[in-house]
């Protein structure tokens, strides 16, 4: 097993790898740099239709999962393999970067990917199941949300991103949004004519002037779009 391996209850276990199969976690996947591995919540389900889920008590549209079946996928992987236990759910504390560098900083995490209205409250607080959010929509299903968790946190595995690691100056790590790129050619005219050329610092060599440019962008871009992180930086400045 890889140093960051993450278990995946599921229904759906044919999605993963999917998109993290490719590019830089696929990669780093190949590498063995991170692990997966999937329990198929349905091999768990009861009768001859392998039941999850169940109408909800006291009515209402859709169905639940049931809690014991989610208990016994959970309790296939042994204890001291489960690590952290999320439950990936719209009612979770939101995905932050903060929130990534601790998960990715874990040997292990179980992830419980839901579908239908979601699970039985029972199953989540019986295991103290962290619920966990990528953001304030409602998606079909845990899955997309757990492929978003893990390749956040895979970028930030040692090895991962090699000399092209940039993660301080990201947006969100210093708690601001990051400042404008600009590459060759320097003077582009688009399908328009329209003659666009780069702020003239960028070519100056002066690494300070430039590093003070790219913080006063990064601040001027985050006050304008994000309010609620601009307050936050000023409080921390303080
Ligand atoms: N009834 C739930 C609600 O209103 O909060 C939504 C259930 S959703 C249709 C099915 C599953 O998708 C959830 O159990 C959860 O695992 C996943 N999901 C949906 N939106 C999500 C989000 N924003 N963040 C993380 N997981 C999400």
């Amino acid at each position: 097993m890889s140093n960051w391996h993450v278990n995946l209850l599921t229904l759906f276990p044919d999605m993963f790898p999917g998109s993290l199969g490719q590019s830089l976690s696929g990669r780093a996947l190949e590498k063995d740099l991170w692990s997966y591995s999937c329990v198929d919540i349905r091999d768990f389900g009861t009768g001859t239709h392998k039941n999850v889920d169940d109408t909800p008590f006291g009515g209402g549209a859709g169905m639940v999962m049931r809690a014991d079946i989610i208990e016994a996928a959970l309790l296939s992987i042994p204890k001291p393999q489960q690590g952290r236990i999320i439950y990936m759910s719209p009612r979770g504390k939101p995905l932050t970067q903060d929130l990534v560098q601790e998960l990715s900083t874990q040997q292990t995490l179980t992830i419980l990917c839901g579908r239908y209205e979601g699970v039985d409250q029972r199953g989540l607080d019986a295991h103290e199941i962290e619920e966990i959010s990528i953001g304030d929509y409602v998606l079909s299903g845990g899955e997309p949300a757990a492929m978003i968790l893990m390749d956040a946190c895979i970028r930030l595995l040692d090895g991962v991103m090699g000399n092209n690691a940039t993660p301080d100056d990201e947006s969100f790590s210093n708690g601001l949004l990051e400042y404008p790129h600009y590459t060759r050619p320097a003077d582009w005219t688009d399908n328009a004519g329209t003659r666009h050329t780069i702020p003239d610092i960028l070519t100056s060599g002066h690494h300070k002037n430039i590093k003070e440019w790219r913080l006063k962008q990064s601040e001027s871009l985050t006050q304008q779009r994000r309010p609620d992180l601009w307050e936050c930086y000023q409080k921390s400045k303080k």
